[in-house]
């Protein structure tokens, strides 16, 4: 489903963050990609959401490669794709069922798909008594589910969640792991990156380690 063939990504001023990375994630599959800090995690997540384009190299998305879409089309393409940040990006003046919805809504679906829709993803993250709470009434944890459902209600094809137990406390970690695996469970493709080792070996799927920008480590059942 997503393949990168020797994928190069070098920032401004030269700074090298991917270096030559060849990669092929099957649809269906739960892969962490683990490494340090600077290590490059976030930077190939953001070449699979298009977000950044590669230096070198081709990034596929179900056979197709990303540089081909049209630059206006990209928000077409992304809605193939979840995205679960660190700091949650929920919108403040919004309650729980309308940070969901938003995402429906940008799409054009009408208010009948959407009055569905939301409380049956709340449902699978366990947060439909908490739809009319606002982002600043909610724990860690909660926001972090929150976002988890806002990711899945457009049913993508895969998840990509950059650090997302970086501001949560170990039970909430795992609470998020756990919904993590339940999702994957359901079909939906997970791409991870982390350097939360507790996360990755509860995990116990494909781990990809990254440093300095190239793949050191690929293994079918990996731990941190
Ligand atoms: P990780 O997610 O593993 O921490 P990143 O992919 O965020 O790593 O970053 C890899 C390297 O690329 C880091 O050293 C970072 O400073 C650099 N980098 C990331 N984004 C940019 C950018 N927009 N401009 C310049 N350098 C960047």
């Amino acid at each position: 489903m997503i393949k990168f063939e020797n994928v190069s990504k070098v920032y401004p001023e030269n700074f090298v963050a991917l270096d030559n990375v060849n990669l092929t994630i099957e649809s269906g599959e739960f892969v962490s990609v683990v490494g340090q800090s600077g290590a490059g995690k976030s930077t190939l997540l953001k070449l699979i959401s298009a977000e950044e384009q590669p230096s070198e190299g081709v990034v596929y998305f179900n056979e197709r490669p990303l540089s081909s879409i049209k630059k206006r089309l990209l928000p077409y393409f992304r809605r193939n794709i979840g995205t679960v940040f660190q700091d949650f990006k929920l919108l403040p003046k919004k309650t729980v069922f309308e940070n969901v919805a938003y995402a429906l809504e940008v799409f054009g679906e009408t208010n009948e798909n959407i009055a569905e829709k939301v409380p049956e993803i709340l449902d699978i993250v366990g947060m439909t008594d908490k739809m009319e709470k606002y982002p600043h009434q909610l724990s860690g944890g909660e926001k972090q589910k929150i976002s988890l459902a806002r990711a899945l209600v457009c049913n993508p094809q895969v998840i990509l969640a950059d650090e997302p137990s970086g501001n949560l406390d170990p039970d909430s970690t795992w609470d998020i792991t756990q919904l993590l695996l339940k999702i994957n469970g359901l079909g939906t493709t997970i791409v991870l990156a982390t350097h939360n080792k507790e996360m990755v070996d509860k995990i116990e799927k494909r781990v990809i380690r990254l440093e300095n920008g190239k793949i050191v480590s690929d293994e079918i059942k990996g731990r941190y």
